[in-house]
Parts: C-alpha cells; sequence; structure tokens
C-alpha cells in the first residue's frame, strides 16, 4: 500500500466526469492505496479523481475518528432516493485545505453501490454519512464544495483560498 498525492483544487482533473468502473476492472490496489492515502490526510472520505484516477469510487469511513475503522467502498454509486428535505452543513475537503464551507443537501439519501467483492449494496444514509458519500459522489462528476455555494458565498470563499494559494 502507499499513500497517494491529494490533488489541491483548482487542479482541472477535480472538474472532470469520472468513468464507471468495468466488471472486470481490477481496482484493489487503488482503493487500497485510496484508504491509506485517506487515513492519512487525515480525512474520513476521498474520491478516485482526488488522487487523479478519472474512476468513479470512493472511499469513506465517518467514524474512525472517535472509534473502530470501518471504511466504506463505493464502486460505481449511484442515488436511488434523495430526500426532499434538505440540511446544510459545514464540509471540509482534503483537495481545498483550509476553506470549509456551508453547503445545502438533501438530508437523508438511499445510495446503491458495488463493493470490493463485486456485491451490489443498497444502503439508506443519514446525517453525517450522507453528507460525506453526497460530498465524495460530487467529485465523481467533477464537483467541488465550491460549486455548490451561491455566487455571492463562493466569490468570497474560493477568493479568500486562491488568494492563500499565491
Ligand atoms: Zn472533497
Amino acid at each position: 500500500m502507499s499513500v497517494l498525492p491529494i490533488l489541491k483544487w483548482p487542479d482541472p482533473r477535480l472538474s472532470q466526469l469520472c468513468d464507471p468502473v468495468g466488471a472486470d476492472e481490477d481496482v484493489d490496489q487503488l482503493i487500497s492505496d485510496m484508504l491509506e492515502t485517506m487515513y492519512d490526510a487525515p480525512g474520513r472520505g476521498l474520491a478516485a479523481p482526488q488522487v487523479g484516477v478519472m474512476k468513479r469510487i470512493f472511499v469513506m469511513d465517518c467514524g474512525w475518528k472517535d472509534g473502530d475503522m470501518t471504511p466504506v467502498i463505493c464502486i460505481n454509486p449511484e442515488f436511488v432516493t434523495r430526500s426532499d428535505d434538505l440540511v446544510t452543513g459545514e464540509e471540509g475537503c482534503l483537495s481545498i485545505p483550509d476553506a470549509p464551507a456551508d453547503v445545502t443537501r438533501p438530508e437523508r439519501i438511499t445510495l446503491r453501490w458495488r463493493g470490493l467483492d463485486g456485491v451490489v449494496v443498497e444502503r439508506a444514509l443519514d446525517g453525517f454519512e450522507a453528507k460525506c458519500a453526497q460530498h465524495e459522489y460530487d467529485h465523481l462528476d467533477g464537483l467541488v464544495i465550491f460549486d455548490r455555494l451561491s455566487d455571492e458565498d463562493r466569490a468570497r470563499i474560493e477568493g479568500a483560498y486562491l488568494e492563500a494559494l499565491t
């Protein structure tokens, strides 16, 4: 396993649509590297494009900072349901260090994905898990937290982030 470099915004690869993973594609090594990278960061979610691999895969582990490691590996995830109820909460991103933003998203989702063993999993998520999964899913569509903000908030928060880079 190895820790991979995490791309930082505004790397153009973070704005690209990712490709589905083929049924016979071997992504075991990639996923083990993604998990190691996420825990090392340390973060609670990481999407493949954040390490420069344009594939529809993300990993997350929402509780490990408070207890045991329980990694969730999502290959080709898709939303089955998204609640009409919305919730706003602060989100950070490993690709956008030190620039958290309040993002509004559906409060509850049902997500379907393929696990590492090829088994299709469907799970209802709420709370932090729902927020994290939607954040990581956005990366697969080339979207980051800045893309979820009003023009005014984006100009302020992204502006300060870009300013700090120079
Ligand atoms: Zn992110």
